[in-house]
């Protein structure tokens, strides 16, 4: 996709404008309402400076990949900021998470769910929970996989603290957005799946990141996760 030229801090509120412009057209493309997507920006290895620049230029939902960093960001930042994580949770942060964020993508086990149904009973909370899904069965991706998923999903539905949303995916790397759609089509299936197994609904669909977020719309994502698109390139991660 087309990016700024440079990753000048001023360009944040321009590259967010422009995000939000092609959301709405991939949406208005498969006939979708523009409201229901949401932008997550990935501000991970971003300085909470430049993170305030995107919360002037409007944005109000932000995610991170790592426990420490998020709460570091998170006291520096205003509480109007929602914070999204949506990185592989360690069952001895899951207590310093849930200082910061009821909103977990990236449960990718159910050993893990099922902490944080405990921590979360234990603490009075409740979970805003997505399933990470491995749909390209990659070793170096976190997730159950679709099969695992559908075992798991009686049980997973049993835990009461956790609010299941829906389901998330971190696809293959692919530089053709296009290569990526059956995976992205792969999740939407499973989730229908499961919504006909556990008689419930799972209406979101969190899949999409800044070189292929218009292909995911256009096969049902909901909450697409924009880092490099709006904070421009990172070093690592
Ligand atoms: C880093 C990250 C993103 C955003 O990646 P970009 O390519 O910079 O948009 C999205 N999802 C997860 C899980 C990530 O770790």
């Amino acid at each position: 996709m087309m990016e700024e030229p440079t990753d000048h801090p001023s360009n944040i509120g321009r590259r967010l404008e422009h995000v939000r412009q092609r959301i709405a057209a991939a949406a208005a493309r498969c006939g979708r309402r523009a409201d229901d997507i949401r932008l997550l920006a990935v501000s991970k290895t971003v300085p909470p400076g430049r993170v305030a620049l995107a919360i002037q230029a409007g944005q109000t939902c932000f995610a991170e990949n790592r426990v420490q960093e998020l709460l570091a960001k998170a006291g520096e930042l205003p509480d109007s900021v929602t914070w999204h994580l949506i990185g592989h949770l360690q069952g001895n942060k899951i207590r310093k998470a849930l200082e910061v964020t009821r909103r977990i993508h990236s449960i990718d086990s159910a050993d893990l769910a099922r902490q944080i149904d405990r921590i979360a009973d234990e603490q009075g909370l409740h979970i805003k929970a997505w399933l990470q899904v491995n749909v390209g069965g990659e070793d170096s991706k976190f997730g159950l996989s679709p099969e695992a998923a559908e075992v798991a999903w009686e049980t997973l539905l049993g835990l009461p603290r956790l609010e299941w949303q829906g389901l998330m995916t971190v696809p293959p790397f692919d530089p053709d957005p296009e290569a990526v759609r059956p995976a992205f089509v792969a999740l939407r299936q499973l989730r229908d799946r499961l919504e006909a197994a556990g008689g419930c609904r799972l209406p979101r669909l969190s899949m999409g990141m800044s070189h292929d977020y218009e292909v995911a719309i256009e096969e049902g994502a909901t909450d697409v996760r924009v880092g490099s698109a709006i904070f421009g390139a990172r070093a690592h991660r």
